[in-house]
């Protein structure tokens, strides 16, 4: 069994990690950890192989850096900190813990990216639209900024700025407009329920501790 401690454990994303951690059969809630139950992370991480981080931007380096240091592996899905610190910390940790990042762990975004990065080579101008809950705390999203750089590395344009659409009654959503002669192509992912995260969280938790690299983002990767 893995022990897991889910960081962020009282928020939207955190609840449903716990109950899915809960709900297979290889994994084990080893604690919650939050602010708003009273549970320090630092205090718990002693009971982990694996800690699921879906905290706030400002949060999530602290506590990838406190894993790591620990000897215990991460798997990180909060977004809008800094991926480059986030790498330095992992390989410049102890030897112990590897750490996984993901923007986003639903599968249908994942091929929307793999899929974008083959049309950006056909039809290179495009527009990302990205459109979520009124209470994100970053903006544009971490999968819109992760998709940028996938096309603009397969050679793609992505046209300044990433469109953000803050609103009540959405969860997460994804549009990419690509537009040719006389034509144009749209891709589009919705998340209509926090549950359609929860198949890559568990994988990304069952695969962290045997990945090759102490750092790696996206769970294309893991597939
Ligand atoms: P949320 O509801 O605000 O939950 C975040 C929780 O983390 C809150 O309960 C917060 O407590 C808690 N927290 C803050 N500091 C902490 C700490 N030091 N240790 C432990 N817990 C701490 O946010 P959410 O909607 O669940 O989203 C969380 C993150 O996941 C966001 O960055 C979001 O963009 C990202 N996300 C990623 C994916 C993906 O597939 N990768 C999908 C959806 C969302 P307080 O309220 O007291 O601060």
């Amino acid at each position: 069994m893995i022990r897991v401690i889910v960081a962020g454990a009282a928020g939207r994303m955190g609840q449903a990690v716990c109950e899915a951690v809960e709900g297979a059969d290889d994994t084990v809630l080893a604690a919650k950890a939050d602010p708003a139950l009273g549970v320090e992370l630092a205090d718990v991480l002693g009971e982990a192989d694996v800690v699921v981080d879906f905290t706030t931007p400002d949060t999530a380096l602290g506590n990838l850096r406190a894993c790591l240091d620990a000897g215990v592996s991460v798997v990180v899905g909060t977004t809008g900190f800094d991926l480059g610190a986030a790498r330095e910390a992992a390989e410049s940790a102890p030897p112990g813990g590897n750490c996984f990042v993901a923007p986003n762990f639903a599968i249908g975004a994942v091929l929307l990216m793999e899929v974008s990065q083959t049309i950006a080579r056909h039809m290179p101008e495009c527009e990302i639209v990205e459109l979520h809950h009124d209470r994100k705390l970053d903006a544009p999203s971490g999968t819109a900024k992760r998709t940028a750089e996938l096309i603009g590395a397969a050679g793609g344009n992505v046209h300044e700025p990433i469109h953000s659409v803050r609103l009540p009654g959405l969860v997460a959503h994804q549009e990419v407009i690509f537009g040719g002669e006389g034509q144009t192509l749209s891709l589009r992912h919705d998340s209509i329920d926090r549950r359609s995260f929860m198949p890559g969280v568990l994988l990304a938790v069952r695969k962290v501790g045997a990945l090759p690299d102490r750092f790696t983002v996206g769970l294309e990767g893991l597939l």
